[in-house]
């Protein structure tokens, strides 16, 4: 496995195409808007080596037989799936943002049984591929997203808006196109591209599962823009260390050779696919997002001991509420994993709509804490002059006493970078649509919950069903 050390040079030997603001960046690592996200990677690799939290990070594999980063591990049982959770939440609390290595597990896992359904030589190709990342200890950049374009349309119609395949040689297909907010792109060793979306009879083109190296001839990656991200780095971060990170990926006829193409115009396994990756990524959010909000919590906490007002009941009445919200959704995340289900291929899946659940809930929560956050730290959260203005050596003494001293500023700084600054983005904007817009997992929770089961149960108790129940059965057993 590799050190957070080992991770960093890793990057440093690959020769990736980064645009950030318009150039072309020589080397990512040392670039002041992507190391924070680095940083957050590195945190994944850090905590398998540490005593404390080893337990947490590593997981052994049968595959390769071998401990390995739990961010590359199959969930082989029920307890994988919680164990994911409680990473996740360790993490999440450590770096205070989005760490970017969750899509790309999610995915693997969702392709081991999508291939497994596919069939031997799909899923013996996967298997290959999966025990070299195992082994090499990889990041991987979970690759789903299709710009999409006019949203009414079919990918055939707009087949521009879709990444898909554009040549089928005897050594493998050529991808064009592009993915989106494309979480922790620049930071990894892969690219784990996926379809976006069930498809249909004739869009089979679209179909496609594979892995490149961020590297491959053709891949261009530019950086997303978060608000503030000029701060990143200096003492106005808010989150002095770690930070997120966002894509676009553009593919200009690239080449990925048939060992590494897993599924290409297989609809069946692709909806598999789909479907697998959405419940396995929504419980996801039941780890991370928690672990933000410890944080943020934490903040406004700290806050409230500085100006003295602690103690007032509904100071500390808004803290239980922000808890209880956090504790909500991280209960569901748990549910999900604690009610899986074992899939033939080896594999265990989440419950579907305990995961649709927590993710939902994750779409509507954290604003509350973050609105009750706002509400605790107080107007200066927004108002506050630089942290340069505090350093300065006249200016500095006669603000001390109007913004306080400088942890207050910091901490005051940290509610605004994940409130609406660049943490922001990856901690709200991606409660709402990571893994899924809200009405994403509405529709799946219509199409999953058993309603007939339902409409028995209140047929049986209102007497419309002439069947004698499970006591009346009994009742009538005994009197024979
Ligand atoms: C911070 C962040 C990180 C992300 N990380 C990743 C990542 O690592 N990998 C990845 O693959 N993706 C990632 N995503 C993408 C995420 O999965 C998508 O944002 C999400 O699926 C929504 O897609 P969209 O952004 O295109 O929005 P849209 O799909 O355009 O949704 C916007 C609105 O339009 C509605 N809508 C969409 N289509 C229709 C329709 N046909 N009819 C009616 N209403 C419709 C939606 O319900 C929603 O209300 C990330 C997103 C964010 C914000």
């Amino acid at each position: 496995m590799k050190t957070a050390a080992a991770y960093l040079a890793s990057l440093r030997e690959r020769d990736l195409v980064l645009y950030v603001d318009g150039e072309r960046v020589a080397e990512p690592v040392d670039h002041p808007k992507v190391r924070p996200s680095v940083n957050a990677v590195a945190a994944t690799y850090a905590m398998a080596h540490d005593p404390a939290t080893r337990a947490l990070a590593v997981a052994h594999s049968d595959l390769i037989d071998a401990p390995v980063n739990r961010f590359c591990h199959l969930f082989r049982d029920e307890a994988d799936l919680t164990a994911k959770l409680h990473f996740q939440r360790a993490l999440g609390a450590l770096t205070g943002t989005c760490f970017q290595r969750c899509v790309g597990l999610d995915g693997l896992n969702a392709l081991f049984l999508a291939t497994w359904e596919s069939g031997p030589d799909a899923h013996g190709r996967f298997v290959a591929w999966l025990k070299g990342v195992q082994t090499r200890d990889e990041m991987l950049c979970g690759a789903m997203t299709d710009p999409k374009g006019d949203r009414s349309k079919r990918p055939p119609e707009v087949p521009e808006s879709y990444l898909r395949v554009v040549e089928r040689r005897p050594d493998g297909v050529v991808l064009r196109g592009a993915k989106v907010h494309q979480t922790g792109a620049a930071n990894a060793h892969q690219i784990l591209v996926m379809p976006g979306q069930a498809l249909r009879e004739g869009e089979e083109d679209f179909a496609v599962a594979a892995a490149l190296p961020v590297d491959a001839p053709g891949v261009t990656m530019v950086l997303g823009r978060q608000p503030s991200d000029e701060r990143k780095g200096g003492p106005d971060a808010g989150n002095l260390r770690y930070g997120g990170q966002e894509c676009v990926v553009l593919f200009e006829d690239v080449f990925v050779p048939s060992e590494r193409v897993f599924l290409d115009g297989d609809l069946d396994a692709a909806a598999t696919l789909v479907d697998a990756f959405a419940g396995y990524h929504r419980a996801s959010y039941g780890g991370c997002k928690p672990g933000n909000l410890d944080v943020l919590i934490g903040a406004a906490d700290l806050l409230t001991r500085e100006h003295g007002i602690r103690k007032a009941s509904h100071v500390r009445d808004k803290l239980v509420e922000m808890t209880h919200l956090t504790e909500t959704i991280h209960g569901l995340g748990l549910a999900a994993s604690g009610k899986g289900t074992r899939h033939d291929a080896g594999v265990w899946k989440v419950d579907p709509i305990l995961a649709n659940v927590c993710k939902h809930h994750v779409t509507k929560l954290p604003y509350e804490v973050v609105r009750l956050a706002e509400d605790l730290a107080g107007g200066m959260v927004a108002t506050m002059p630089s942290i340069a203005d505090l350093d300065h050596p006249e200016l500095g003494p006669a603000l001390e006493t109007v913004v306080g001293g400088r942890d207050r500023a910091q901490l005051l700084r940290l509610v605004e970078y994940m409130s609406y600054g660049s943490g922001a983005v990856p901690f709200r904007i991606e409660c709402m649509h990571g893994a899924g817009s809200p009405q994403a997992q509405r529709i799946v929770l219509e199409r999953t919950t058993d309603w007939e089961a339902k409409v028995a149960r209140a047929r049986a108790l209102a007497g419309l069903d002439r069947r004698p129940d499970v006591v009346a059965r009994d009742l009538e057993e005994a009197a024979e």
